[in-house]
Parts: structure tokens; C-alpha cells; sequence
């Protein structure tokens, strides 16, 4: 794992692995032995929307971002910005990636994602409009609940967990051991 930082971002003295005394006791972490300065690398938490599209019956929108290899296509997802709570983040991550307008937002959970370090804040998001992705998004697919296919990994754990709330058996695929960054 490459490291996020090598100075200290305070003072500018190159970081060490050091130990120190915390709560949970001795812990070694990437300290600046300058100012104590400590990089505690936790979670960065994820917006994340399953889109059901109001205007066309129903359907979910998948999208497959141009990063990734293969053929995946997951949901929207984006990070908080400051200043907004997370139903506006994913509201505007949603405009901003598709064009589409969300009605309206329901919380579907919050999942691990540990690979990427990051917190999945999953929605449930009734939007509406036209669409239009966004350079970061290669193509989208619509595709009615009952043939959506989920994935193992944070956010298609929150997609079988709207489907069983509307009554329908998630089915799974199955990934690659790596397949891209697919939160
Ligand atoms: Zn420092």
C-alpha cells in the first residue's frame, strides 16, 4: 500500500512509523516525530445511490465508470463535499454524473468498503429527467429490479438490500478477485 503522505502536513518533517500510547493502548501509526502530527488514515465515507427512474417504470440505472476494466456497472457514487449534508451530496452527485433530478431519498444503510478504506452511505434515490454521464461514467443501462444482478462489495450489498425491501431475491454474480475500484 503506497503511503498517502511522506511529510507532515503541519510541519513538513518527513513521516515515520512510530509507536505511541492511545486509548486502545500501543499502536504504531505514520507519525511526525516533530509536532506528533498523526495520520490516522480512517475510513472516508462514500455517497452512494440506487437510482429508480420515476419516468421510465421503474427501472434502476446502472452506470460503468471509464476506469474501470470489464463490462461492471455499478451505482453512483460520490464523495461528500463540506458544507452539505449526504442527502445533498448524493443529490448533487447524481445531477452532476447523469442530469437526472432526485424527487426524493431514502437511506438504505451504510456498508464496509475495506479494500478502498471507505464508509458506503447507500441511498435509495427516486430521480427523474434526462441523462446525460458525465466524462467519468463510460455508459449507463437500465435495468428493471427483478434482473438487476448484485456484487459482492459494499455497494452491491446495499442493492440486494433495497431489492429484499421490495420483495425481490437479490441474484449475485460473480467477480474477478479484483475487478477494478467497484466500491
Ligand atoms: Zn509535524
Amino acid at each position: 500500500m503506497t503511503r498517502a503522505f511522506n511529510y507532515c502536513p503541519s510541519c513538513a518533517t518527513p513521516l515515520q512509523d512510530l509507536s505511541a500510547q492511545e486509548d486502545g493502548g500501543l499502536k504504531t501509526r505514520l507519525r511526525c516525530p516533530a509536532c506528533a502530527w498523526t495520520h490516522w488514515n480512517n475510513p472516508i465515507p462514500v455517497l452512494a445511490a440506487v437510482i429508480e427512474l420515476a419516468d421510465r417504470d421503474g427501472q434502476l440505472l446502472l452506470a460503468r465508470n471509464a476506469a474501470w476494466p470489464g463490462k461492471m456497472f455499478g451505482l453512483i457514487t460520490g464523495f461528500m463535499e463540506a458544507g452539505e449534508t449526504p442527502q445533498q451530496g448524493i443529490a448533487r452527485e447524481v445531477a452532476e454524473e447523469t442530469t437526472l433530478q432526485v424527487d426524493a431519498l431514502n437511506l438504505i444503510g451504510v456498508y464496509d468498503f475495506q479494500r478502498m478504506n471507505q464508509l458506503i452511505v447507500a441511498y435509495h434515490a427516486v430521480a427523474r429527467g434526462d441523462i446525460a454521464l458525465s466524462p467519468e461514467l463510460a455508459e449507463y443501462r437500465l435495468f428493471a429490479p427483478a434482473d438487476v444482478r448484485c456484487w459482492r462489495a459494499g455497494t452491491g450489498y446495499a442493492l440486494a438490500d433495497w431489492l429484499v425491501s421490495r420483495g425481490h431475491t437479490p441474484r449475485w454474480m460473480e467477480l474477478p478477485a479484483r475487478a477494478g475500484t467497484a466500491a
